[in-house]
């Protein structure tokens, strides 16, 4: 059973991605962004703020192409 973007309408697929713990600060009206264009979509995993030196470094998110698409112009257009 694969979940489908609620945005494009398009399956989920399983992507490996690096995994940042930490905390992030992100720039003014990307979660709005996010919400609206991308919200399966991020170039990384977010791991939360507990470093663990066992923690992993990669993880497989589901991600959607068509969000995948929209945040690198997400990211073009804000450089
Ligand atoms: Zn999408």
């Amino acid at each position: 059973m694969h979940r489908k973007c609620a945005i494009h309408g398009i399956e989920l697929t399983p992507e490996v991605q690096p995994i940042k713990y930490g905390l992030f600060s992100v720039r003014d009206g990307y979660y709005e962004e996010k919400e609206q264009h991308f919200s399966h979509y991020e170039p990384f995993i977010t791991g939360g703020c507990v470093i663990d030196k066992n923690a992993p470094s990669t993880g497989t998110a589901q991600i959607c192409s068509g969000c995948k698409t929209e945040y690198s112009q997400y990211r073009n257009r804000v450089k």
